[in-house]
């Protein structure tokens, strides 16, 4: 950046109210998304600085030029990558429906008529909400980050909401978070990590790399192993 010797710092936009892919402990940023970004960082040799903020905000900083690279348990769609190019995929993810612990009377999707339906902004569980309102006849209610969504249902608000199957499969156990997931998975799909399209084609190259030498390595499970085995 200022021609002197010293390595170029990639800023990376990450969410992190997003356990167990980003989160934080005592201030300090944590999860497997960290871990896998910081080790990549690392093996490929370059160094990074990590940006939090809500997910919605992620792609439009990339867009003004403020973030040159996103982890954010995002996931890969054709909207996205024309404006983003994705990594190789490294997760695999997917929606689910949520409601609250004594919830009986939803089952799945097709019980949500004249219901409220809580999602966060920019996701795909939001996408997904706003394209089948009218199908299933649901009021949608939009949130800046997950804990907000999730307290809307425990609260009462909202009737259920809808969340990456590891993410809130992760929370409820860990924060005791009094919501259950019903019905069958909404969906498929897979994160990957994001470059603004048309710039920094080298280092989307390096991520890959890095992605397939922790693969490799074995340090890839040992990341997933550290979040996700119990
Ligand atoms: N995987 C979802 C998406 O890409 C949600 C990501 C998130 O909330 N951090 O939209």
């Amino acid at each position: 950046s200022s021609g002197n010797d010293s390595k170029e710092v990639y800023k990376v936009g990450v969410d992190n109210t997003y356990p167990p892919f980003e989160f934080e402990v005592n201030g300090e940023l944590t999860g497997i998304d960290i871990d896998i970004m910081t080790a990549i960082a690392e093996n490929q040799g370059f160094e990074i600085e990590y940006d939090a903020m809500d997910f919605g905000g992620i792609i439009p900083a990339m867009q003004a030029g403020q973030l040159d690279i996103a982890i954010a348990g995002m996931s890969i769609t054709d909207e996205r990558k024309k404006i983003v190019d994705f990594s190789d995929p490294y997760f695999d993810a997917g929606l689910t429906l949520v409601v609250g612990g004594e919830t009986t009377d939803i089952q799945s999707i097709e019980d949500l008529k004249g219901k409220t339906v809580a999602v966060k902004n920019g996701t795909t569980g939001a996408k997904f909400a706003m394209d089948h309102e009218s199908e299933y006849g649901y009021t949608i209610v939009q949130f800046d980050d997950s804990p907000a969504m999730f307290q809307e249902v425990q609260n009462g608000n909202a009737d259920a909401l809808i969340e990456d199957y590891p993410v809130i499969a992760y929370a409820i156990p860990q924060n005791s978070l009094g919501l259950q997931i019903v019905g069958e998975r909404l969906n498929g799909d897979q994160y990957g990590i994001a470059v603004l399209k048309g710039k920094n084609g080298d280092i989307l190259k390096k991520i890959n790399d890095g992605l397939q030498e922790l693969r490799d390595s074995g340090e890839y499970d040992k990341i997933l192993d550290k979040y996700l085995s119990e």
